[in-house]
């Protein structure tokens, strides 16, 4: 169907992390600031609620810390390298360039999160780093096989995008890319650096990609005509031509989830839903599922009967 000036399938043959503060770091510290309500709703903060209710609470309400990770942080580099990029002219956008670029990103991300140091801090000879760029390098010409970046012009990179339903919920997120074919028809494209999961799994990556296209379709009035998931760690592209009735299940699904949120956080009732995951999570230490205490619930909860109480102990449950 042509978007931009792509070659037909390109990709087609052919590929996890996330933008808005993906997994590790995303929440940040209150830094002493009151914690506040939940005011929107992103699809990696819906999907951490889908997960487990307690790693939404400390995500987005407690905000504890979380050490970041060498592959999210990989993925960020990735995800800057594939945003540049299309910077240069087309004929311009090659695999060594590409490759090229990926010191230089790392070394603006460390300028901007020097945090992130500590993932090296002991590798003094600096083979693991260099054994990570590698990876990422990896990553980044994997992308050529998959797309031909001198054959796309991007009408939005790293678009961030926030609407509002009339239900007063608030959407929001980052877009890895949009393009626009001549014609008007929107696609959607998400980088992911992992591998493109079993069907079985699938759900999760096509929840989030649905997520943006109701948010476009709010914006600009037009049903996203392709959702377009690549996939860099397996080098593999799938795509979702999305209906409207997709897209009006997503916004129930997402009514629905805001609810519970609302629930939970006017309650204090955030129950941990332990899953394979949680060998992932950065919170063990304060879930109940792994003997751990929750922190002081920060927020006022409403006691039976509706009257409200202030800053309770309540935890989890
Ligand atoms: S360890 Fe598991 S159950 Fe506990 S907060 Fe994390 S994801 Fe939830």
């Amino acid at each position: 169907m042509g978007w931009s000036t792509e070659q037909d399938g390109a990709g087609t043959q052919g590929v996890q992390d996330a933008q808005e503060g993906s997994g590790a770091g995303a929440a940040g510290e209150r830094g002493g600031e009151p914690a506040r309500p939940p005011a929107a709703l992103s699809p990696s903060r819906a999907s951490d609620f889908m997960q487990c209710p307690l790693l939404y609470r400390f995500r987005v309400i407690d905000r504890l810390p979380e050490k970041p990770s060498p592959a999210a942080t990989r993925g960020t580099v990735v995800h800057a390298v594939l945003e540049r990029l299309f910077d240069a002219p087309a004929a311009a956008r090659t695999a060594a360039g590409a490759r090229a670029m990926v010191p230089g990103e790392w070394e603006r991300l460390l300028a901007k999160r020097p945090e992130l140091a500590e993932l090296f801090a002991d590798d003094p000879e600096g083979e693991r780093l260099a054994a990570w760029l590698a990876e990422a390098e990896a990553l980044v010409e994997r992308w050529f096989s998959l797309e031909d970046p001198q054959r796309l012009e991007p009408a939005d990179r790293e678009l961030y995008v926030e609407t509002e339903l009339a239900s007063g919920l608030r959407l929001r997120g980052f877009i890895d890319r949009v393009d626009v074919a001549p014609t008007g028809e929107v696609r959607i494209v998400d980088y992911k650096t992992g591998k493109a999961p079993r069907p079985e799994f699938a759900e999760g990556a096509l929840f989030q990609m649905k997520f943006y296209a109701l948010v476009v379709w709010r914006l600009r009035g037009v049903v996203p005509r392709r959702l377009q998931l690549v996939y860099l760690g397996s080098g593999e592209v799938r795509t979702y031509d999305p209906g409207e009735a997709d897209l009006l299940a997503v916004e129930r699904k997402l009514l629905a989830l805001w609810e519970a949120i609302r629930l939970a956080t006017e309650t204090g009732d955030w129950r941990p839903r332990p899953t394979k995951l949680c060998g992932w999570c950065d919170h063990r230490a304060h879930c109940p599922e792994f003997g751990g205490t929750p922190p002081v619930y920060p927020l006022p909860v409403r006691a039976a009967g509706g009257a409200s109480a202030g800053g309770s102990g309540v935890g989890s449950r």
